[in-house]
C-alpha cells in the first residue's frame, strides 16, 4: 500500500511549483497518473525497467502488453526510435496529438516497455499539464491507461482514484479529459502504414498523408499484444446495438424489460434518452455526435456499473472517431453486438 497524493491543477495553466513535485516522483521512479487529451495516463520514467515494473504492478496489467512513450519534443523521439520518413511525415502533421507511432527502438528503451519487442510506441501527448510533467521530468514517460487492467479507461481523476488509490505516489487532478478514448496506434515500420488501435485521431485523416493497409473495419486480429485482453470492460454484462434508430429504441426497450422482468438491474447507455424514460432502468446519455459520444464513454459505462448488472449500449457508424467507440464496446462486450 502506498500514499497516495492528490495535487489538483489548473489543467489549462498548470502551476510549475505543483507539477514540480510530480515530475520529482517520476525521477526518483515513483508512479504519476496525470491527464493527457485522451484519457489519463499511469506514468513512469520510461528510461527505468524497475520503475517501469511498478505500472504492471499497480495497474495488475500482464507485462507481455507494451507501453506507449510519453514525449515532449522531437528531440526526445530521437533519443528512443528510429524515425523513418514515413514517421517523419506523421510527426509532422499530427503531433502533439492523439496519435501514437510504433517505431524500431533505441537501445536505451528498457524490455519492460516494449514487452520485449524490438519495436517503441511513442506519443506527444497535446494537454499541457501531460507536456509540462513531461518537460519537467526531462524523461520521456511511458504510460498506459491509469486503470485497472481490463476496467474501462479514466477519463476523470475520480476514476483513477477507484482504481489506482493507495497504488500510485500521485494523482494530478486536472478535470475532465477531452477526447475521452485512447490514441489511435500506428505502425510505421510497414508501408503501407498499419491502424494497430484506432482512436481519437480518425484514420480517415491519416489516409490523407499516408497509405495505410486495409484492416477489418473492427480490427480484431493485429500483431499488437494489447488487442487480445478482454478490455475496457465494465463488470456488468455489456450488449451492444446498433442500427435503425427507430428499430434500436423498439429493441433496446424490448431488451431491457425482458432482463428487468428476470430481475437484472438494467443500464440504458444512449445517445438520446427521451424515449426510455418511463422505464424501470438507469438511462444515460452519451451525447449525439460521435465526439461527444467518445468524451462520455467510458464515464458512462463507469456510472452505469454501479447501478446495473446489464448493459444496453447504442452504438454508432463506425466512422470518424465512431470506429474508435464501437472498437471499445466490441472489446468491452466481448463482441455481443447486435445489428437490428
Ligand atoms: P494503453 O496501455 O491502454 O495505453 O495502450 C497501449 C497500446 O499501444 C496497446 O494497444 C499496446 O499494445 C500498443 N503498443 C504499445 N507498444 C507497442 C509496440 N511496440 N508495438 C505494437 N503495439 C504497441
Ligand atoms: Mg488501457
Amino acid at each position: 500500500m502506498v500514499r497516495t497524493k492528490i495535487i489538483r491543477v489548473n489543467s489549462d495553466n498548470p502551476e510549475e511549483e505543483k507539477i514540480v513535485v510530480a515530475a520529482n516522483v517520476i525521477r526518483k521512479g515513483g508512479l504519476v497518473a496525470f491527464p493527457t487529451e485522451t484519457v489519463y495516463g499511469l506514468g513512469a520514467n520510461g528510461l527505468d525497467g524497475e520503475a517501469v515494473r511498478k505500472i504492471f504492478v499497480a495497474k495488475k496489467r500482464p507485462m507481455d502488453n507494451p507501453l506507449i512513450l510519453h514525449v515532449s519534443g522531437v528531440d526526445m523521439i530521437e533519443e528512443i526510435a528510429e524515425v523513418n520518413e514515413t514517421a517523419r511525415k506523421l510527426i509532422n502533421e499530427f503531433f502533439p496529438g492523439p496519435l501514437t507511432l510504433v517505431m524500431r527502438k533505441k537501445d536505451v528503451v528498457p524490455p519492460e516497455v516494449t514487452a520485449g519487442l524490438d519495436t517503441v510506441a511513442v506519443r506527444m501527448p497535446s494537454h499541457p499539464v501531460a507536456i509540462k510533467l513531461i518537460e519537467m521530468s526531462e524523461l520521456p514517460i511511458a504510460a498506459p491507461s491509469a486503470n485497472l487492467a481490463g476496467k474501462p479507461s479514466p477519463t476523470k481523476a475520480e476514476h483513477v482514484i477507484e482504481d489506482l488509490y493507495e497504488r500510485v505516489d500521485v494523482i494530478i487532478d486536472g478535470g475532465a479529459t477531452d477526447i475521452g478514448v485512447e490514441s489511435t496506434v500506428v505502425d510505421t515500420t510497414v508501408y503501407p502504414v498499419e491502424v494497430l488501435r484506432p482512436g481519437g485521431l480518425e484514420v480517415e485523416r491519416i489516409q490523407e498523408v499516408v497509405d495505410i493497409r486495409i484492416f477489418s473495419k473492427s480490427v480484431d486480429t493485429p500483431k499488437s499484444p494489447g488487442m487480445k485482453y478482454r478490455h475496457y470492460a465494465p463488470d456488468a454484462r455489456l450488449f451492444v446495438l446498433t442500427g435503425k434508430r427507430e428499430e434500436i429504441v423498439e429493441k433496446i426497450t424490448q431488451l431491457a424489460e425482458d432482463f428487468s422482468k428476470k430481475g437484472f438491474r438494467v443500464g440504458i447507455a444512449v445517445t438520446d434518452p427521451t424515449p426510455y424514460k418511463k422505464m424501470d432502468a438507469v438511462v444515460k446519455e452519451m451525447g449525439t455526435s460521435a465526439e461527444e459520444v467518445a468524451r462520455n464513454l467510458f464515464d458512462v459505462l463507469r456510472e452505469l456499473d454501479r447501478h446495473a448488472d446489464i448493459i444496453i449500449a447504442e452504438g454508432i457508424e463506425e466512422r470518424g472517431i465512431g470506429l474508435a467507440v464501437m472498437n471499445r464496446l466490441k472489446k468491452a462486450s466481448d463482441s455481443r453486438i447486435f445489428r437490428v
